[in-house]
């Protein structure tokens, strides 16, 4: 008889976004003459950067000829933009990484997900608490996770990250063979120093693990002292795989284009993980479509370049007016700074849920409460700053009335 994959029938709903759309609804329709604003949404606003548009635009006119139509691309993506990033986003800052350590992908969840096809169900994998609820739930359908006991996997080994320690996981006593890291933070909002990483590093190598670093907010980074990718840290190339992103970049999380490095140096049992990626990939994907690969390419172009500074401002305006406007008013905050996600307390000891339940009925705020990425989370609420810039500042100013 056919049997199911038992491993999804584990997984709780997606509890969380579903419950916020559910009180937000309940309250709708109760309050229709209330006017509610979300700064609980994680999908950008502004459209896509006029050079990515025009690029698009000539890649569909070559795809209509047959003297340029494209079919099939290279799996690990076309070299023109395998190049632009490491030109871009990495020879800058230091990393030696090569194009041909990089695969182009469509976004970072795929890869941030399927990334453990290449290693054993046995593998004890590492998140930080609160999570990106990706890294676990890819992990349970692959049958690492153990059962679901209430708010937590028995399997997977949890990383607090609390006002107590800078939002910053202490290495875990149970050793990891894969540990998710992900800086600039979903959801803290904080970013990591290269001291703070390069412990990881080392205990990664000593301990033969391999680090799944997440970046995917890597362009939010404002302080020039702050890694932006784990390669910045030496030794980082026998034991991390990077994954980027340019969706928070430059709007595309509608256009699909992101990117995984694996360096030629990471073995593991003795064999290269570029090599099992590729096997991987050749096996069950077919590459991200030529055109958006044409408009992931113009980000780098000079007007890009500008265009995608003047989006990421915009963002980076909405954090600030939060974070200050949250401040004033005495609030606990956190990240905001090198990044578009601001964390803070609840006051007064309230639960995650509870204060939510305030700014929603009191201030007609929508926002997304901490408890929902893991259990370290509870009694902290998440804002983002993706965000209309004049809804921003009236949330912020209706937050502080109600306050
Ligand atoms: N990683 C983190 C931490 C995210 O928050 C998100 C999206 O919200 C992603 C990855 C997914 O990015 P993409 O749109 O490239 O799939």
């Amino acid at each position: 008889m056919l049997k199911l994959n038992e491993n999804y029938l584990k997984l709780p709903g997606s509890y969380l976004f579903a419950e916020i759309a559910r009180r937000t609804a309940a309250y709708s329709e109760a309050n229709p003459d209330k006017r509610l604003i979300k700064l609980g949404i994680g999908d950008v606003t502004l459209p896509l950067p006029a050079a990515c548009v025009d690029a698009l635009k000539r890649a569909a006119d070559e795809m209509g000829d047959k003297a340029t139509f494209m079919g099939y691309g290279p799996y690990e993506g076309y070299d023109f933009l395998r190049e632009a990033i490491v030109k871009n986003d990495y020879e800058p800052y230091g990393a030696k990484i090569s194009a041909d350590e990089l695969f182009v992908s469509d976004g970072a969840k795929s890869d941030c997900g399927n990334i453990g096809d290449i290693f054993s169900e046995d593998c004890v994998v590492a998140v930080c608490d609160p999570v990106y609820p990706v890294y676990i739930d890819a992990n349970a359908m692959a049958g690492r996770a153990g059962e679901y006991a209430g708010d937590k996997w028995t399997n997977i080994v949890y990383m607090p990250c609390t006002a107590e320690n800078n939002f910053f996981p202490a290495l875990p006593e149970r050793v990891p063979d894969l540990i998710y890291l992900c800086f600039p933070n979903n959801p803290t909002g904080m970013a990591a120093t290269k001291e703070q990483l390069r412990p990881w590093v080392d205990y990664a190598n000593e301990h033969g693990s391999v680090i799944l670093y997440d970046a995917a907010y890597r362009a939010y980074i404002s302080d020039p002292a702050l890694p932006r990718s784990i390669y910045e840290i030496p030794g980082a190339e026998e034991c991390a795989i990077e994954f980027g992103s340019f969706s928070k970049t430059a709007g595309f999380t509608g256009t699909r284009c992101g990117w995984t490095v694996i360096p030629r140096a990471l073995r593991r049992g003795g064999e290269s993980l570029y090599d099992m990626w590729m096997r991987r990939q050749s096996t069950k994907f077919n590459g991200t479509a030529y055109v958006i690969q044409r408009a992931a390419e113009a980000v780098y172009s000079p007007e890009g370049r500008e265009q995608v500074a003047g989006l990421i401002g915009y963002y980076m305006n909405n954090a600030r007016v939060i974070r200050e406007g949250l401040s004033s008013a005495g609030l606990e905050v956190y990240g905001g700074e090198d990044s578009p996600y601001i964390w803070f307390r609840a006051p007064n000891g309230q639960g995650s849920w509870e204060f939510f339940d305030r700014l929603l009925h009191e201030a007609n705020v929508v926002t997304t409460p901490g408890a929902g990425f893991g259990p370290s989370g509870e009694g902290f609420i998440r804002l983002t700053a993706f965000g209309d810039a004049e809804n921003t500042r009236e949330a912020v100013e209706r937050v502080k009335a109600m306050l």
